[in-house]
């Protein structure tokens, strides 16, 4: 089972019958039907005993005249499930009238409370609502487009193009030297908490999953790679990435770090990197379980991956 939030999405995402207008219509008034709000990409979360994704019904949503289509995620047990911007209001826990118990949350922290199940809800949701913010005219000739098929397409009236939703692949890799790791520290976030974690970077046009590995390791560490495995995947709706996650051998050891893009690189070893994800460690920080960083660099210091 994939173990990382984010991924799990339950929803069935019902691509025959997203293709019909009539039906999605239908569904969008049925009062059994589920509407997931996103206010400037917050979404709404209702927490007390545990925190849970805040769906609305429609007559709820139908109420704050919002003048942009919804879009359908899915259907889970015959209902169905949808994300709406809502961004134009402007004061929405006052204009939905909402209890203390509700309130508006970033994904990352809202992901890190709610289950599984819907952290991958969210991925999809927040991923589409952000997507068809970024794309209202399109890339072609520069016409107002407008949405298809539920949100799975933008269609333009003009050249009669159709866009549609991205996701950005990025290779991210822990690279072994026998009992060591190889972690870097990029700029930003990372060298302000002093946090070592795997190295990543997005795969390019025309390449695939090896040899991105092999490119960004070398560019980012100067240390030359053998042996690529995939090990997981995880979503990471910021705004669109497809985390690939991989173990790699070096097959140098010696670092030449880019230091455009990095503040720095070591190897590390299993010892300490067991200690650090304990939280055990004086001074080596690494990612938490939310980011999929942490679970490539446990399963290779706990000899959960084999590269031979
Ligand atoms: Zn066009």
């Amino acid at each position: 089972m994939n173990p990382h939030v984010f991924a799990g999405n339950p929803l069935d995402r019902s691509d025959v019958q997203r293709r019909d207008q009539r039906w999605l219509d239908a569904q969008a008034s049925d009062p059994q039907s589920r509407f997931l709000p996103f206010w400037q990409l917050n979404v709404l979360i209702h927490s007390e005993s545990e925190a849970r994704l805040g769906w609305l019904s429609p007559t709820e949503i139908t109420r704050l005249g919002i003048d942009l289509p919804p879009v359908f995620l899915g259907l889970q047990g015959g209902v169905a499930h949808f994300a709406i911007d809502i961004s134009q209001l402007g004061d929405p826990p006052h204009e939905l009238n909402l209890s203390e118990s509700w309130r508006f949350e970033e994904a990352r922290s809202a992901a890190t409370q709610l289950s599984l199940a819907e952290s991958g809800i969210l991925a999809q949701s927040r991923a589409q609502v952000d997507w068809h913010r970024r794309h209202q005219f399109c890339s072609v000739c520069g016409e107002r487009t407008a949405q298809g098929r539920g949100g799975h397409v933008r269609q333009c009236p003009g050249c009669k193009a159709e866009h549609f939703p991205r996701t950005d692949p990025v290779a991210i890799m822990v690279v072994v030297d026998g009992e060591r790791c190889l972690l870097g520290q990029s700029r930003g976030r990372l060298s302000r908490t002093g946090t070592y974690s795997a190295l990543a970077g997005f795969i390019d046009q025309g390449e695939s999953i090896e040899e991105a590995v092999r490119r960004e390791v070398k560019e980012e560490a100067g240390v030359e790679v053998g042996q690529v495995r995939y090990h997981s995947s995880q979503p990471w709706p910021f705004p669109s990435s497809l985390m690939i996650g991989c173990h790699a051998t070096a097959a140098t050891t010696e670092i030449h770090i880019d230091d455009g893009e990095m503040t720095d690189v070591r190897w590390f070893g299993r010892h300490e990197v067991l200690q650090a994800l304990k939280g055990e460690h004086p001074e080596l920080r690494v990612p938490a379980p939310i980011a999929i960083a942490h679970h490539l660099i446990k399963a290779w210091a706990e000899g959960d991956v084999s590269l031979d």
